[in-house]
C-alpha cells in the first residue's frame, strides 16, 4: 500500500515562507506555496514587500537556517551577493564643527553581519523551489479563509497577466499542514485564532521610517572596486540623534539604502513643510547633505512612504497537527537588532528539527499498513511536534522582540555614552583574553551565535551584574586591582581564582 505524501501548504513567499517551503520539499512533502503578490522574478513586477527596506542585514541565525536547508549551493549562492559589515560607523560633529567618524566593531573576534538585497534572497529561494518537482508556486493568490479542523483553505486568485482588471476567482485547497508565513498582518494567524486560544499583543512604537539613498560615486577608469562607495562599505553607518536616527546600509552597486527613524510628531512637522528637510538633516545628521543632495532629500521624503513600526507577540503558534505560523506572522519586531528575518529563518530550522525528531520517534513504533490512513489524518507526531515548537519558541520570540525595542535606545544614543563603551570594552576584553569564561557581548550572542534569545537575556543580565561587581572591586580596592593586573600579566590561573572569588564562574 502506498502512503500518500504529506501535503504542506505555505502561505506567503517572503524569505521565511520560501525557506519553509524548501525545508518541506526536501522532506518529500507535496508543497504548494500561495503568494498574494506577483512573482518578483518577472521584470517590472512590484517587488515583494515593496513597502519594506530594500536591503537588510543577514547574520548567523539566518545563514545557519539556510545551511540546514539540505541544498548544497544555497548559502554560497546567497552569500555571493552580500557585503560584510564588521561594525557600526558612528557619524558626528566635534564641538569645533569638524565632521568625524568613529568605528565600533561588532565583535572582538572580527565577525561580521552581511548586507543583502532582500529581494535577492527571495529570488534565489524561488528559483530553487521552481526547479523542484514536488513544489507548485501560485502567485496572485490571497488567502481569504481557513478551516484548520477540516484542513481546507480558500484563496482569491487573480490572473493579472492576461486579464489585469478581471474579478478574482475563489479556489478551495486542502492540506495536511498549513504553514503561515504571511507577514505581520497575517491572514493565517487571523483564522488560526478562531481555532486556538491564542494570546495576542501588538504595539506600534511612536517612530515612523522613511527610505533615502546615497548614490554610488561616479567612477573613473582607473578607480578600484572600493571607490564606488562614498563611505565605508564594511560598516552600518549611524547618525545618532537622541530620539531619532539615520542609518545607511551598503548595496552591491555602490549605493547605500538609508533609513530615517523619527517620532511621528517630528515627521508631521516636516510633512507640513518638506523644504525644511535639508536644514533638519544639517542640524541633526552632520555630513549627510554632502552625500545626498538637498533636492534628493526633499524628493525622497515626499515620494517614499512614511511607515509605522509594529511589534507583535502571540502564543501558541499552532493548532493541532494542521496549522502553524512562523516569521513576522508570529513575531513581527521593530528592526533595530536586524533580527526579524534572521529569527524567522531560525523558526524554520527549529520547527523542522522538532518535526523530524517526532516523526522519527513515531517511526520507531511503526504501525501496520492499514493504520496509515488513520495516522495521516490525525498525525499525533505532528501535533506533538507543533505543540513542542510553540512551547520552545515563544520565550525566545518574546525575548528578541524586547531586545529589538531596547536596541533602538542603544543605536540612537547609548553608542555615544562612556558607560556603554566601558561595558563593551570590558566584555570584549574578557571574551578575547579569557575565552574559557564564555563571556560575550549581548550583541555578539544575538548576531553571531544560535543560542536561544531568552537564554541570552538571562546570561547577559548575570554578566552585567558580575561585571559591575568586579569593576567596583577593581576601582575601590588597590589590592584587587593589583591581583588582577599581576594575574593578567603573569599567571592567568591567579586571575581565574580571583575571578571565582568575585562570583564570575
Ligand atoms: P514578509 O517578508 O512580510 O513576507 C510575507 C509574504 O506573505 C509577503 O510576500 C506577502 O505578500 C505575503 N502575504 C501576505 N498576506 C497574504 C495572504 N493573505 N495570502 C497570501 N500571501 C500573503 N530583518 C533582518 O533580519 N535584518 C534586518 O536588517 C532587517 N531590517 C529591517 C528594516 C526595516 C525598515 C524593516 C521594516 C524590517 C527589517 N527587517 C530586518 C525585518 C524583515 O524585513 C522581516 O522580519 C522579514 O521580511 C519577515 O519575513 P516573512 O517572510 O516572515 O514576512
Amino acid at each position: 500500500m502506498s502512503v500518500p505524501q504529506q501535503k504542506t501548504v505555505v502561505v506567503g513567499a517572503g524569505p521565511v515562507g520560501s525557506l519553509a517551503a524548501l525545508y518541506a520539499a526536501q522532506r518529500g512533502h507535496d508543497v504548494e506555496v500561495y503568494e498574494l503578490r506577483p512573482d518578483l522574478r518577472n521584470p517590472g513586477t512590484t517587488p515583494l514587500n515593496f513597502t519594506k527596506s530594500i536591503n537588510l542585514a543577514v547574520s548567523e541565525r539566518g545563514i545557519n537556517a539556510m545551511r540546514h536547508a539540505g541544498h548544497s549551493s544555497l548559502v554560497a549562492k546567497i552569500m555571493a551577493g552580500t557585503i560584510p559589515m564588521r561594525g557600526r560607523m558612528i557619524h558626528g560633529e566635534s564641538q569645533g564643527g569638524e565632521l568625524y567618524e568613529h568605528a565600533q566593531d561588532y565583535d572582538a573576534k572580527g565577525r561580521a553581519i552581511y548586507a543583502i538585497d532582500r529581494s535577492g534572497i527571495n529570488r534565489r529561494l524561488l528559483e530553487i523551489l521552481d526547479s523542484m518537482p514536488n513544489v507548485k508556486l501560485f502567485f496572485n493568490h490571497k488567502l481569504t479563509g481557513a478551516d484548520f479542523q477540516f484542513r481546507r483553505a480558500w484563496f482569491e486568485a487573480r490572473d493579472t497577466i492576461t486579464t489585469p482588471n478581471s474579478r478574482p476567482t475563489e479556489i478551495e485547497v486542502t492540506f495536511d499542514l498549513m504553514i503561515g508565513a504571511d507577514g505581520a498582518h497575517s491572514a493565517v494567524r487571523y483564522h488560526l485564532m478562531k481555532f486556538t486560544r491564542m494570546d495576542y499583543q501588538q504595539e506600534y512604537i511612536d517612530t515612523l521610517w522613511c527610505e533615502f539613498r546615497i548614490d554610488p560615486r561616479e567612477m573613473g577608469s582607473g578607480d578600484g572596486l572600493q571607490s564606488k562607495f562614498r563611505i565605508s562599505p564594511n560598516h552600518l553607518h549611524i547618525w545618532p540623534g537622541k530620539d531619532f536616527m539615520f542609518i545607511a546600509i551598503p548595496s552591491e552597486d555602490g549605493s547605500f539604502t538609508c533609513t530615517l527613524f523619527l517620532p511621528s510628531k517630528e515627521f508631521a512637522e516636516l510633512e507640513s513643510n518638506p523644504a525644511k528637510v535639508p536644514s533638519f538633516f544639517k542640524e541633526n545628521f552632520p555630513g549627510v547633505t554632502d552625500l545626498i543632495s538637498e533636492d534628493n532629500l526633499i524628493a525622497s521624503f515626499k515620494q517614499n512612504p512614511h511607515l509605522p513600526l509594529i511589534s507583535l507577540k502571540c502564543r501558541p503558534y499552532h493548532y493541532g497537527s494542521s496549522g502553524v505560523i512562523i516569521g513576522d506572522a508570529a513575531h513581527a519586531m521593530v528592526p533595530f537588532y536586524g533580527q526579524g528575518m534572521n529569527a524567522g529563518m531560525e523558526d524554520v530550522r527549529i520547527l523542522f528539527s522538532i518535526l523530524d525528531k517526532n516523526a522519527e520517534a513515531q517511526e520507531d513504533n511503526s504501525p501496520a499498513a492499514d493504520d496509515y490512513n488513520k495516522i495521516a489524518s490525525s498525525a499525533p507526531d505532528r501535533a506533538q511536534a507543533l505543540a513542542e515548537y510553540s512551547a520552545v519558541r515563544a520565550p525566545d520570540a518574546y525575548a528578541i522582540n524586547e531586545l529589538a525595542v531596547q536596541n533602538y535606545v542603544e543605536m540612537r544614543s547609548s553608542v555615544l555614552s562612556k558607560r556603554y563603551r566601558i561595558r563593551k570594552f570590558l566584555e570584549e576584553f574578557m571574551s578575547v583574553n579569557f575565552p574559557n569564561f564564555g563571556w560575550h557581548t549581548k550583541y555578539s550572542r544575538v548576531s553571531f551565535s544560535n543560542e536561544g534569545y531568552s537564554n541570552i537575556v538571562k546570561n547577559s543580565e548575570h554578566q552585567g551584574t558580575m561585571l559591575l561587581r568586579v569593576f567596583l572591586a577593581f576601582v575601590t580596592s588597590p589590592f584587587a586591582a593589583a591581583i588582577l593586573f599581576y594575574g593578567y600579566r603573569h599567571h592567568r590561573s591567579v586571575l581565574m581564582t580571583a575571578s571565582r572569588l568575585f562570583g564570575l564562574r
